[in-house]
């Protein structure tokens, strides 16, 4: 999978990255970082002291701090990235990173965006003022099975998690759509075939270059792990029968109550089916919970480790589903690897990527009424045991198959490579 870099002529050109400091920012942002680098390119990357990321596993890049260093006056201020980023001559952010559209707008600096969710959730992000205007913030408990008529894939409870346009995180979204507008062209982590009906309403939308490049394909993204991959699994995965495993895993940020988290411990235990359980530290929000679990557990059936190297084990052969908080990168992963899913989702854009699996792509099922062991169980059996599950599990293959050939020679993630560099040197 990993490339070899090239020795080209390029090399003295310099990109500046600045991921937003969480890992499932800096995963895709460094994913791409290698492509780039593989295609000739110098790196730098900006990092926050807050979730560094390992500079040890990229003797390739060069690392620079910022933010946290300046005395607290300066943070965020113009004349410390004006400083830094004078000398380079192109740099590139993760869309969150609003703000840095006007400091390279101050330097000339052209500036690209990586977006590190779906085109389908930009889609639903840029429509916010729209659904305010419409007034589905303020709507009460008694609508939220309702369809949203604007955006009629979605329900009112899959955007209510916005309470006002006014909310920061609202603001935030706003301005992340406003700045990526403004910027030079966008990378997505995705791919057409995925989301080709997206790419034409985002291209109508957001008037600049897209490329739609699906990272898993290209580098993995355990060298930008910000906690150790416990590998020991292994030998337990390789012992069990082809498709058979529930991998759990609900990415770096989810939190549930004990009474979930024992309801998940439950829904495993009655689905009888060999499960392998990232159970983060943190994960729980209780500290007890070690004192609640079903006696025995996880017994000969499972594993439950505080985090996985999450690419190999959907790669792994034993791997039959994956149980997923609906995490962007997460998602992207499992469609790579052709392992159907199991969508949870808990908060941000989780809700829309499960609705859009479930109902759209067809390669998952929406457990869209929180956590209870009964459906849980009977999620999984209908997943991995019954013949129900035998579509959704063949749709998952030939969407794998789409993300194999998109990157093959003329395939459109290969074009899409193609162009950025091309557009990158061209700047
Ligand atoms: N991940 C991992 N080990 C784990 C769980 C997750 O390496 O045990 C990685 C996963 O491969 C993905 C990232 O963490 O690249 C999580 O990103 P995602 O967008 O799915 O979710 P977030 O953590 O942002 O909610």
């Amino acid at each position: 999978m990993e490339n070899q870099p090239k020795t080209t002529v390029r090399r003295h050109r310099r990109i500046i990255m600045f991921p937003f400091p969480f890992q499932g920012h800096i995963n895709p942002m460094f994913q791409l970082a290698n492509l780039l680098y593989s295609e000739g390119f110098s790196i730098t990357i900006l990092h926050t002291n807050f979730n560094a990321p390992k500079v040890s596993n990229y003797s390739h890049f060069t690392f620079k701090s910022i933010l946290d260093d300046c005395p607290e006056n300066e943070r965020y201020s113009k004349a410390s990235w004006a400083d830094f980023a004078q000398n380079f001559i192109y740099k590139q952010d993760d869309a969150f990173w609003h703000f840095t559209q006007k400091v390279a707008d101050s330097l000339n600096l052209p500036r690209l965006v990586l977006r590190t969710s779906s085109l389908y959730c930009t889609i639903v992000y840029s429509s916010i003022p729209l659904l305010d205007d419409r007034g589905y913030f303020t709507l009460d408990e008694s609508h939220l099975e309702e369809q949203v008529v604007e955006l009629p894939l979605l329900k009112v409870k899959d955007v209510i998690g916005i309470k006002s346009i006014k909310d920061p995180y609202a603001e935030l979204i706003c301005d992340m759509v406003k700045e990526t507008k403004a910027s030079s062209g966008i990378i997505w982590n995705s791919f057409k075939e995925l989301e080709e009906t997206e790419l034409k309403r985002v291209s109508d939308d957001f008037l600049v270059p897209h490329f739609l490049i699906p990272f898993p394909k290209y580098f993995t993204a355990s060298s930008s792990s910000l906690l150790e991959q416990d590998r020991t699994i292994f030998p337990w995965l390789d012992q069990q029968l082809p498709k058979s495993v529930v991998y759990v895993s609900f990415g770096s940020l989810s939190q549930v109550e004990e009474k979930e988290f024992l309801e998940i411990a439950h829904g495993l235990v009655y689905s009888k089916q060999p499960f392998l359980w990232v159970v983060r530290h943190g994960f729980v929000k209780s500290s007890t919970w070690h004192e609640s679990l079903p006696e025995g557990f996880p017994g000969e059936r499972g594993r439950v480790v505080e985090w996985a190297p999450q690419q190999d084990v959907l790669a792994n052969e034993a791997t039959g589903v994956f149980w997923i908080h609906s995490g962007w990168n997460s998602t992207l992963e499992s469609i790579c690897e052709g392992v159907p899913m199991i969508c949870s989702s808990f908060w941000g854009d989780q809700p829309l990527d499960a609705r859009y699996m479930s109902e759209v792509s067809r390669v998952g099922v929406y457990l869209e009424n929180g956590l209870q062991r009964e459906e849980i169980a009977s999620a999984i059996r209908r997943l991995m045991v019954d013949e129900e599950g035998k579509e959704i599990r063949e749709r998952a293959r030939v969407l794998k198959r789409k993300a194999d050939v998109s990157v093959t020679k003329g395939g459109s993630s290969n074009e899409s490579v193609k162009t950025l560099i091309d557009y990158i040197s061209s700047l």
